[in-house]
């Protein structure tokens, strides 16, 4: 249990500065359980908070977990430079709550992305010393042989990598789709794996993190939506 004042929780939550929370609260814009509280210096309980805001319900949240399906061609960089970056795929409220994406997929690439305003969270998501397995499905340019997913079963070298990397596992799905998993997180790994093995990456999806899959969710590309503990206890 712990009580804020309403200016700090507003702010808090994502809705502007402190002077402008303040200003949305004494103009009686903000409401709980359908009655106006404008002191803005009121101490309210957060846990298990919710209020109206313009007509629109938000619940009080200490830190966001969010899955999001990513389309292609945006950049998960907070300072894009030639897509327009995942955060424009948030409400403001969130954006301005500092969540940022954890760990990166490519612009092209497509599927799970998590985000969080919880730093230890995305620190431990992001660690190699956890090797959370991430589940790939990635569409060739060349056919699937047995010989390639044997070889990136057994680990190929990467220029820069001091040794070589294996796929934990690796499943031919169809003549031009393999589904592979990977425990670390390097720089285009999956592609430049399959580029050392000898083909090309046309299309990846990622389909799950850990044992949470994403189509669990039922978000369509572009969509998201919070995890709760139940979802996070399986990001293992
Ligand atoms: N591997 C890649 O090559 N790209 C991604 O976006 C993720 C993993």
């Amino acid at each position: 249990m712990s009580k804020l004042s309403f200016d700090r929780i507003l702010q808090s939550q994502g809705f502007g500065t402190r002077k402008y929370c303040r200003e949305l609260i004494e103009d009686g814009e903000v409401s709980i359980n359908g009655e106006v509280h404008d002191n803005y210096k009121e101490l309210i309980e957060t846990e298990g908070l919710v209020f109206t805001i313009f007509e629109e319900e938000w619940t009080y949240r200490q830190h966001v977990y969010i899955c999001l399906n990513k389309p292609a061609n945006f950049e998960c960089s907070r300072k894009p430079s030639h897509h327009p970056g995942v955060l424009t795929l948030l409400p403001d409220q969130l954006s301005w709550r500092d969540v940022q994406p954890v760990g990166r997929l490519d612009h092209d690439t497509t599927g799970m992305l998590l985000m969080s305003d919880d730093g230890p969270f995305i620190h431990m998501q992001s660690s190699p010393k956890r090797h959370i397995p991430k589940i790939y499905v990635a569409t060739t340019a060349e056919p699937v042989t047995d010989d390639l997913v044997k070889e990136l079963l057994g680990g190929v070298q990467l220029h820069d990598e001091p040794a070589p990397l294996a796929a934990q596992s690796c499943v031919r799905l169809s003549e031009f789709q393999l589904q592979i998993v990977l425990e670390q997180g390097k720089y285009h790994q999956v592609k430049r794996m399959l580029a050392a093995a000898g083909n090309h990456c046309a299309a990846l999806t990622r389909t799950a993190i850990g044992q949470l899959q994403l189509a669990s969710l039922g978000l369509e590309e572009g969509e998201w939506c919070y995890l709760d503990p139940e979802h996070l206890a399986l990001l293992v």
